[in-house]
């Protein structure tokens, strides 16, 4: 197990997505609000995804995982803390 911890968990600042012009957030916002209506999960403030969706989500966006997860920190919606969530793919 790594010293640090287990892995970290990723989770999507809603309300710092919802801020974000539609030309780069949009993709994401959609796939959010999908998992939020699959799950009735709707009056959260964060949504914690699966590692799987961040995959997804990179093809989404034409980028590596660990690419979409820099540019998903820099828009401050996800935590740095990601990283390592991703240093595992
Ligand atoms: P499913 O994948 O067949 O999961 C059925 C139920 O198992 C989920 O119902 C949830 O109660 C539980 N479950 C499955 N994986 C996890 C997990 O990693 N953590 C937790 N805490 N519970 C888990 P729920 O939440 O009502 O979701 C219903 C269906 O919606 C899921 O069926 C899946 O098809 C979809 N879904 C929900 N959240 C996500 C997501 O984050 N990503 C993806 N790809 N699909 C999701
Ligand atoms: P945590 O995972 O650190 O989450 C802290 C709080 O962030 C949660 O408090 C909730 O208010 C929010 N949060 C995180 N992910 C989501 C999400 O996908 N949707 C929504 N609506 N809110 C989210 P909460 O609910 O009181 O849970 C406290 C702790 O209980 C969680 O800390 C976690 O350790 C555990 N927990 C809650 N639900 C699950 C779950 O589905 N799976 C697992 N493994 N633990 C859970
Ligand atoms: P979590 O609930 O703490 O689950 C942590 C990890 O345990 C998940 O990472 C997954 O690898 C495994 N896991 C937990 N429950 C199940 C399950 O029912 N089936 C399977 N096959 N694996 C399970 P993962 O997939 O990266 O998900 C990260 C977090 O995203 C979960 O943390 C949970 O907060 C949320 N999540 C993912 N899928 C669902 C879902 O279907 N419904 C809900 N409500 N939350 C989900």
């Amino acid at each position: 197990p790594s010293p640090l911890g287990p892995t970290p968990k990723l989770v999507i600042d809603l309300e710092r997505l919802a801020q974000l012009p539609k030309e780069k957030a949009g993709a994401l916002a959609r796939y959010a609000a999908t998992i939020q209506s699959q799950r009735g999960d709707y009056n959260g403030k964060v949504l914690s995804i699966r590692q799987e969706d961040l995959r997804s989500l990179a093809v989404i966006y034409d980028k590596s995982p660990s690419e979409l997860t820099e540019e998903l920190i820099n828009w401050g919606v996800l935590d740095p803390e990601a990283r390592r969530a991703v240093e595992s793919f």
